[in-house]
């Protein structure tokens, strides 16, 4: 799924106690933004909303103790990338295996030693930084900046199971230029690539709801992801983004089309069932997109089949 945002220098600290919360915050206080709660329940919710890079958590506390909240917090998709550092009086094996087991980095014993404290908080944040360029890395297209086709199949997935749960209808737009060979031969590689950065981002800017999902598909091909939606809105949208494109009113002097670089757009939907798959839709909406081209391109149009 797409990677979330996390303030590579927010922390938070979960404590019952007040007066470690303040010594903490005492100690680290220069080199990271900090927030803090008082209880694991307020604890998870603060990191629910704001994905801060790093938490330390306190073991002893009324309510969930830290063990619990580690636990909570990996199994949420969007706090699991949240490192946990777990923060104890109690001192051994024991304690160190279970933070281990619930999913935290990192273990703080008290009382604290305070150049220890910030040179391991230093540690995480910056092994966090490197993680979430990794991850960037690892989820976006070098050149137009979309999500690549890994990301694009993993959300694929997820929602497709989402919307099968729901029953409720999941779409695809699959968008491909029109004659996109032609313009690679008459204006260069270099400004082809310029091009597909302007489409790229006039699709992005297009796909606003939330959970949509624009990723580069391959070659000159884009996908979009749309939630909860059914043809006929689909193909609202898919017809939308032909127009954003044309409205960008890019040359294409050699297209047989146009004088502008344009755009065909195949759309599917459908609820899935137990038996559907997400091939399925993407042969759907890939059927759709040969359609589109074949009627005479510079459109969009709708799978007939269910
Ligand atoms: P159609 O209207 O049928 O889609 O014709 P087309 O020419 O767009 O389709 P075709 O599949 O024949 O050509 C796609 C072209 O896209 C060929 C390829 O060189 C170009 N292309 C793919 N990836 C890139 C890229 O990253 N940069 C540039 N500049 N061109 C690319
Ligand atoms: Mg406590
Ligand atoms: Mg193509
Ligand atoms: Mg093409």
């Amino acid at each position: 799924m797409p990677e979330l945002h996390a303030d590579p220098s927010l922390i938070l600290i979960v404590d019952d106690s007040v007066d470690t919360i303040r010594l903490l915050s005492g100690m680290l206080k220069d080199q990271c933004q900090i927030l803090f709660a008082t209880s694991g329940e307020k604890g998870i919710g603060l990191a629910r909303l704001h994905q801060p890079a790093l938490i330390l958590l306190d073991v002893e506390m009324t309510g969930l103790n830290g063990y619990e909240v580690c636990a909570a917090l990996k199994a949420d998709p969007t706090t699991k990338d949240c490192a946990v550092i777990i923060v104890t009086a109690h001192t051994g094996m024991d304690s160190e295996i279970r933070a281990l087991e619930a999913g935290a980095v990192d273990f703080i014993t008290k009382p604290f030693n305070p150049p220890v404290v910030r040179a391991r908080v230093q540690t995480h944040l910056r092994l966090q930084q490197h993680t979430a360029m990794m991850r960037q890395l690892a989820n976006r297209d070098g050149l137009t900046g979309l999500y690549n086709r890994r990301c694009f199949d993993e959300a694929l997935t997820q929602e497709f199971e989402r919307h099968r749960r729901q029953s409720l209808p999941l779409a695809l737009a699959l968008i491909d230029i029109d004659h996109f060979k032609a313009y690679n031969d008459h204006y260069g590689h270099p400004q082809g690539d310029v091009c597909l950065q302007r489409v790229a981002t006039a699709i992005e800017t297009a796909a606003r709801r939330p959970g949509e999902l624009v990723a580069r598909y391959g070659g000159e091909e884009f996908v979009t992801i749309l939630p909860h939606c059914d043809a006929h809105d689909a193909k609202k949208f898919a017809e939308r983004l032909c127009e954003v494109v044309r409205s960008l009113q890019l040359a294409h002097r050699t297209s047989e089309t146009a004088e502008l670089v344009t755009i065909s757009v195949g759309v599917a939907s459908l609820v899935p069932s137990v038996e559907s798959t997400t091939l399925q839709l993407i042969a759907l909406a890939d059927q759709a997109l040969y359609q589109a081209k074949a009627a005479g391109r510079n459109r969009a149009t709708v799978s007939t089949r269910p």
